[in-house]
C-alpha cells in the first residue's frame, strides 16, 4: 500500500492510516492514498482565525506584497519547479499543459505582488472613492473604505489545476489580510500538498496563513461564520450543495462560485477562409481542445461560425487534430496527454453520447485512440472529438464534455449568433474573431451581459495576444449565470472582494485619522519649519506650508505665450478673449498659474526632496486675470515608504487661491522623499 497524502493542519502535518488511491492518469500505477479522516476541521478554522490572521494583518498591504513577491521568486528556483512538474507529469498534464499550471500559478503570486505594492497605500485600510461632503459646512464627510475581516478564506479547487487553482486565490486572500485552507480536488491533490508543503518549509509567509487539507472537506464548512468566505470551482452540482449549506444559507458565509461553463468563440461575417482571422479562429479552437486535454473551465466547447464557411471550418479544424499526438505527457512528440481519470474518461464518453443526439461527430472517436508511450486503456486517454450541430440543436448548449471536445455551431445574422451564444446561459470567456470594427461591436455588445471576460482576436493582436482561454491576474475571471455568479482576479479588485466596504461619517479629521489620508477640512499644521526640509521620518500628515501672495500680470502671460509658443488667443488677444463667455478678457495660462505656485511653495536648497513625479487630479476652477493675485496651501496628504529603497512617496494637497479666497487650481503634487536626511543620518 503506497503512503497516504498528509494534510497540514494547525501548524503540523498529519495523515490518517489508510485512504482512496489516487492513480496516475497515464498508467493507472497507485501514487498515493487520500483521505481527510480524523482532520479536526474546527482546530484548523481556529489556528487560522487566532494565529493566521492575526499575523498576516499585523503587515501592511506593502509588506505582504513582499512576503508574496519572495515566495514567488522561491518557487521559481529551477529545482523546486522540476519536482512540481514531475509530480504534474503524473496528472495527466505535458510540458505544456503544466507551464500554465506552475508557472501560470507562480506569475500570478509576482503579479499580484505587483499590483499590492505600486496600488495599495502602505497601510491596512483602503480607501475608495472620494471623499463625499455631506454638510454645507464641510465640517461633516463621509468616505467608503475597505479593511480587512478577521475571518478565515476557505478555497475548494477543482482537479484541472492544481498549482494555479490555488495560488490564484491564495494571493488575493493573502494580501486582503486573511488566512486561506486549501482543499484540493482528491484527484491531482499530491501536486498541491507538495507545492503547499514547499511554502510550508519556505516560512515566508506568517504561521497559520496557510493549511491544507487533503481529502473530502468533511464539516469543514460548519465552523465557518460570517466573517469567512468559500471560494468553489468546481462542477454545477457541487455548487449547489454548497449553497445549500446551512452556514451559507444562514450563517452569513460568503460563497464565491466557478462551475461550468460552455464558452464560445464566434467567427465573424466578414471572414473568408483565406483571411488571417479564419486561421487564428481554427487555432484557437483546436489549442483550446487540446491543452490540459480540453479539462479547461475557460475552453472552447462551442464554435460558433457562419454557416457559408462552416464546411470549410470542420475541414481546417479537424485537419489541425488529425495532427494531435495523443499519449504519455512526457513522452517526445505528445501533444496531448490524459484526462485526469478514467472516471472523468467515462464522464466525457457519456457527454458525448449525450451530445450526439443533436450534433454528429465530424472528427474523432471516443472509444478509440492512438497512444503513444502507454497503454490506451488503463491511461485516462481520449481522442479530440469535434462534432457538427444539427439545426436547432438545444443539447450542445447544456451538456459540458469536460474534455478535448468542442462542437461547431452555425448561424446566418449576427444576431443569430449572439442568441446562440447566450443559449449558454452564462460563460467564463468568450472570444469574437474578427477584422470588422462594426461587427466586432455588435457580437460583443450581444455577448457582454453573458460573460465575464471577451477576447476580440485578430491579425493586428494575435501576436500579443494571450489566446482565449487563459485568465490573466489583471482581468477578472468568473462568469454570471450557469458559469456560476463569481468573480476572482481582476487585479486589486480580487483583493477587495475580500474586504469590508463600509462608510465612515464623521469630521474631515476624523476621517483623515482613520484613513490615513489627508481629508480637505482637517487640521492643518505649521510649524515654522518648511515641509520640504523634513525627512519622510519626520514629515506627518496634514504638514502645510501657506506660501506669501503674488500677482500675476500681463507681462506674465506674454511672456509665458511667447516661451512655449502658447499663444491661445485667451492669453494673447484681447478682443478674441474679451468675447470668450467664460473669460471676458485676457487669462493667464493653466500651466502658468501651476508653474508660478511651484515658485511660491518650493524651498529651492538641497534637501529630502528628491524628485517630483508628477499631479494628480489637476483641476482649474476659477480664470486668473492680469492683474489677479494668488497664493498656494500645500499640505502633505499621504506618505507611503517604498519598502526596498530609502525613500517614499508623499502625496500634497495643492489649492491655489485667488484673493478673494476662491479657489483657481487644485491638485495633488507626487514627490519622492528620502526616509532620512542628510541621506547618512
Ligand atoms: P466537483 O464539483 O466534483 O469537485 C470540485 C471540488 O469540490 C473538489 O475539491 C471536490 O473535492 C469538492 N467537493 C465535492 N463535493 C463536495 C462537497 N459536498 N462539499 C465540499 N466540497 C466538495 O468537480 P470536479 O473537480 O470533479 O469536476 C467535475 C466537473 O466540474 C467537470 O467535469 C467540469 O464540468 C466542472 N469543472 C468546472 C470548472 C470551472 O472552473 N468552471 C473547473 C473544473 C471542473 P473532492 O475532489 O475531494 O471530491
Amino acid at each position: 500500500m503506497s503512503a497516504v497524502l498528509p494534510s497540514y493542519v494547525a501548524g503540523r502535518w498529519f495523515a490518517p492510516d489508510d485512504g482512496v488511491p489516487l492513480l496516475d492518469a497515464s498508467t493507472g500505477e497507485e501514487i498515493v492514498r487520500v483521505s481527510s479522516s480524523g482532520l479536526d476541521f474546527a482546530a484548523m478554522v481556529d489556528y487560522a482565525r487566532q494565529i493566521g490572521g492575526p499575523a498576516i494583518r499585523a503587515l501592511t498591504f506593502h509588506e505582504r506584497a513582499a512576503r508574496l513577491k519572495a515566495l514567488a521568486k522561491a518557487l521559481s528556483e529551477r529545482a523546486v519547479k522540476d519536482a512540481f512538474y514531475d509530480l504534474s507529469f503524473r496528472t495527466g498534464a505535458t510540458q505544456r499543459d503544466s507551464m500554465v499550471d506552475i508557472d501560470g500559478g507562480i506569475g500570478t503570486l509576482f503579479a499580484y505582488a505587483s499590483k499590492g505594492t505600486r496600488e495599495l497605500p502602505d497601510g491596512k485600510v483602503v480607501l475608495d472613492g472620494p471623499v463625499e461632503p455631506l454638510g454645507k459646512g464641510g465640517s461633516f464627510v463621509g468616505q467608503h473604505v475597505f479593511v480587512s475581516r478577521p475571518g478565515v478564506a476557505v478555497q475548494i479547487n477543482a482537479f484541472n489545476f492544481p498549482v494555479w487553482g490555488m495560488l490564484e486565490k491564495l494571493a488575493p486572500a493573502f494580501l486582503a489580510g486573511l488566512p486561506s485552507i486549501v482543499k484540493p480536488a482528491s484527484q491531482t491533490a499530491y501536486l498541491t500538498e507538495a507545492v503547499v508543503r514547499q511554502i510550508i518549509d519556505f516560512g515566508l509567509l506568517p504561521a497559520g496563513s496557510l493549511q491544507l487539507v487533503s481529502g473530502s472537506a468533511g464539516n469543514l464548512l460548519d465552523h465557518l461564520g460570517p466573517q469567512d468566505s468559500v471560494a468553489f470551482t468546481g462542477s454545477a452540482h457541487t455548487a449547489d450543495i454548497l449553497r445549500q449549506h446551512p452556514s451559507v444559507l444562514h450563517g452569513g458565509v460568503r460563497l464565491g462560485v466557478e462551475a461550468d461553463s460552455l464558452n464560445c468563440s464566434v467567427l465573424g461575417t466578414d471572414v473568408s477562409v483565406d483571411d488571417p482571422e479564419f486561421e487564428l479562429f481554427v487555432k484557437g479552437v483546436v489549442t483550446e481542445m487540446t491543452v490540459k486535454a480540453g479539462q479547461k473551465c475557460t475552453a472552447i466547447r462551442r464554435a460558433i461560425v457562419p454557416a457559408a464557411i462552416a464546411d470549410d471550418v470542420v475541414a481546417a479544424i479537424s485537419d489541425r487534430l488529425a495532427k494531435v499526438t495523443v499519449g504519455k505527457p512526457d513522452a517526445d512528440g505528445v501533444r496531448m496527454g490524459a484526462l485526469a481519470s478514467l472516471a472523468q474518461r467515462d464522464e466525457v464518453r457519456k457527454a458525448v453520447e449525450a451530445l450526439r443526439t443533436s450534433a454528429d461527430i465530424v472528427f474523432g472517436d471516443p472509444d478509440r485512440v492512438d497512444v503513444v508511450g502507454a497503454d490506451a486503456e488503463s491511461g485516462a486517454f481520449i481522442s479530440p472529438v469535434l462534432l457538427r450541430a444539427h439545426e436547432g440543436a438545444r443539447e450542445v448548449h447544456d451538456v459540458e464534455p469536460f474534455g478535448p471536445v468542442s462542437t461547431v455551431i452555425s448561424y446566418e445574422t449576427l444576431d443569430e449568433a449572439i442568441d446562440l451564444a447566450a443559449r449558454g446561459k452564462g460563460s467564463l470567456a468568450g472570444s469574437v474573431i474578427t477584422h470588422d470594427p462594426e461587427v466586432a461591436r455588435t457580437i460583443v455588445l450581444g455577448l457582454t451581459p453573458w460573460h465575464g471576460r471577451i477576447l476580440v482576436l485578430d491579425r493586428d493582436d494575435a501576436g500579443e495576444s494571450t489566446g482565449h482561454g487563459s485568465p490573466l491576474p489583471m482581468l477578472v475571471h468568473g462568469g454570471p449565470g450557469r458559469a456560476g455568479g463569481g468573480e476572482e482576479l481582476g487585479g486589486i479588485r480580487g483583493v477587495l472582494h475580500h474586504m469590508q466596504r463600509t462608510a465612515i461619517q464623521g469630521s474631515p479629521d476624523m476621517v483623515t485619522a482613520i484613513g490615513g489620508r489627508w481629508t480637505t477640512g482637517a487640521q492643518r499644521r505649521e510649524d515654522g519649519i518648511h515641509p520640504f526640509r523634513k525627512s519622510l521620518a519626520e514629515l506627518k500628515i496634514g504638514d502645510t506650508i501657506s506660501s506669501d501672495a503674488r500677482e500675476v500680470t500681463r507681462e506674465d502671460i506674454a511672456t509665458f505665450a511667447d516661451f512655449t509658443g502658447d499663444t491661445f488667443y485667451a492669453h494673447t488677444d484681447p478682443e478674441a478673449a474679451a468675447a470668450n463667455p467664460l473669460f471676458g478678457g485676457i487669462v493667464a495660462h493653466g500651466y502658468l498659474v501651476v508653474s508660478l505656485a511651484a515658485g511660491l511653495f518650493v524651498e529651492p536648497h538641497p534637501g529630502p526632496v528628491l524628485a517630483n513625479f508628477g499631479v494628480d487630479n489637476l483641476r482649474f476652477l476659477t480664470p486668473v486675470k492680469a492683474g489677479d493675485s494668488i497664493a498656494v496651501t500645500l499640505s502633505v496628504k499621504q506618505i507611503t515608504p517604498r519598502l526596498s529603497a530609502d525613500y517614499g512617496e508623499v502625496r500634497w494637497d495643492a489649492v491655489v487661491s485667488n484673493a478673494d479666497g476662491d479657489p483657481v487650481a487644485t491638485y495633488d503634487v507626487l514627490t519622492l522623499v528620502a526616509k532620512t536626511w542628510p541621506q547618512d543620518a
